[in-house]
């Protein structure tokens, strides 16, 4: 600014008296603007086109945006980030309940039961997909669809005539029952209801405490987790006297959308590892039960299971890794890493062979696809940090520019890896609105967007392609064969004619 600025006032006044002589002064003024802006990119270390991108911003959500390498970066401690939203932004996030869901609904043998207005019961299997190699019952919604009278007069009678129902007709040993925003205003006890279920017909019958309003969706995550920790808590017996299975582990947060589980499972097992039970994509009861007697956690999404994890740490000492099966290299890092922590020789070398064998089969087609998108320019945002981070590396793996990253849930230390990994003038964002997405990838000529079910009117609205990370995928994104299938829809949308004639 400080260059710039008197630059332009300057030329204003002279082309106002010399009319005749514009066309020089205007190359001269050209000439000045081009010296200033390299002389503060030389002194900032970031182009000027960075520093106004936060112009525009709503006071209270300036501290949760950053340019890396701009001169406000460098003045700001650290991201704002992990707290309550600003009202009136139009957060991307999800309430409270469906962040719940999104953690349990994938457990395919519960009944799922919410006890609300028909409205909130939309937050189906339909909208967020998942796998499962057996039980289907997980693809219903149940609701208690409760109305007027019952707000007047509680809905607790309704809800415990809705689980009676519901177990006499369905042959299912789990009900989850989930709270919405209405019935923590009433103040119904789900506690009481669930416990004289869970006595009446000899099942399990728990309560999820996701009403909308006490939190966002990272509140939502941790309701989930405590509703899982009751549920693989054994009836008997003191926790120490759990025999742990050798070379066991359980794979928190995947949710198998499209069959990641499998994929990776299948990976596993190949190095000699025995995977005890996925939380939660493609689990059910009795497998969700032996998840104590595992030897280690690994952490896929650590935004919704790093709380799972700790406490299964603090109470069953099963310690824990956070991995990552996004991309080429964080899978074969976190292979060699669990390999590592099991410190078994031959798992070591079958996991070597592995990834050898995987890398030659998929290298050359990634290659192909590089060749095709090197210099495009992509925007990240999804709901947790761990997943921005592989998407980095992996757009980086195919030669694309990341020029946005943001998301919903992170952490202060995931966007601190976040910010070692962009590129000088990347736009990082926590908690964003559609305005500010809009203006950000606009400004910075993303290509385009990566995100969920939110994000994607807002890609098509701006003409720009659009990959779905989350909720309406049919083709799995992790492992080898997901860094393949990830590289060849990037090229399919990217290289779209169709983007030509929507910018028309
Ligand atoms: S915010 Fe409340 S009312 Fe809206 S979907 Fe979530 S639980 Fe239901």
């Amino acid at each position: 600014m400080f260059y710039v600025y008197p630059v332009a006032q300057a030329s204003n006044r002279i082309l106002k008296r010399d009319k005749h002589s514009a066309p020089a002064i205007l190359a001269l003024i050209c000439l000045l603007k081009k010296y200033a802006r390299n002389k503060l990119i030389e002194k900032v270390g970031v182009d000027m086109q960075a520093i106004k991108l936060t112009d525009a911003l709503i006071e209270e959500r300036k501290n949760s945006i950053t340019v890396k390498g701009s001169v406000e970066a460098k003045q700001k401690q650290s991201l704002t980030c992990d707290a309550e939203s600003v009202a009136g932004c139009v957060s991307q996030r999800a309430c409270v309940y469906c962040g719940a869901r999104v953690v349990l609904n994938p457990v395919t043998d519960a009944i799922h039961l919410v006890h609300g207005p028909i409205g909130c019961s939309s937050y189906t299997w339909d909208i967020r997909g998942s796998l499962s190699s057996a039980a289907d019952l997980y693809r219903n919604s149940f609701c208690t669809d409760l109305k007027e009278h019952d707000i007047i007069f509680g809905g607790e009678k309704k809800l415990a005539f809705a689980i009676d129902e519901l177990v006499r007709k369905y042959d299912s040993r789990l009900v989850f029952v989930y709270s919405t925003c209405v019935v923590g205003v009433i103040g119904d006890d789900l506690e009481a209801v669930c416990k004289a279920a869970a006595e009446k017909h000899n099942i399990e019958v728990i309560p999820v405490q996701s009403s909308g309003f006490i939190g966002n969706k990272s509140a939502g995550y941790r309701a989930a987790c405590d509703s899982l920790l009751r549920l693989i808590e054994p009836n008997s017996g003191d926790v120490k006297d759990i025999v742990k299975i050798p070379d066991s582990i359980n794979y928190l947060g995947d949710f198998n959308l499209a069959g990641e589980v499998w994929i990776i499972k299948s990976y596993l097992e190949q190095i000699g590892v025995k995977v005890n039970v996925a939380f939660t994509g493609d689990s059910h009861c009795d497998a969700l039960k032996k998840a104590p007697a595992a030897a280690l956690n690994i952490v896929q999404c650590a935004g919704s299971m790093r709380y799972l994890a700790q406490k299964m740490e603090e109470i069953y000492d099963i310690p824990c890794l956070n991995i990552s099966f996004i991309g080429l290299q964080d899978t074969a890092d976190s292979l060699r890493k669990i390999a590592d922590w099991f410190s078994n020789e031959a798992m070591l070398k079958r996991a070597e062979k592995l990834i050898e064998k995987k890398t030659a089969e998929v290298k050359p087609l990634l290659r192909n696809y590089r060749k095709k998108l090197e210099g495009k320019k992509a925007a990240i945002f999804v709901g947790g940090g761990f997943k921005a981070v592989s998407l980095i590396k992996q757009f980086k793996e195919i030669g694309i520019d990341v020029v946005m990253v943001g998301t919903q849930t992170g952490s202060q230390e995931e966007y601190e890896t976040i910010n070692d990994l962009a590129d000088e003038g990347t736009v990082i964002l926590d908690d964003a609105n559609p305005s500010e997405l809009e203006k950000f990838m606009t400004e910075k000529g993303a290509d385009l967007l990566v995100g969920g079910v939110k994000e994607r009117p807002l890609a098509y609205k701006l003409g720009m392609a659009f990959i779905d990370h989350n909720h309406d995928r049919k083709h799995p994104l992790s492992g080898f064969v997901g860094a393949v299938n990830f590289a060849k829809e990037v090229y399919s949308t990217v290289c779209s004619p169709v983007w030509k004639y929507a910018k028309d």
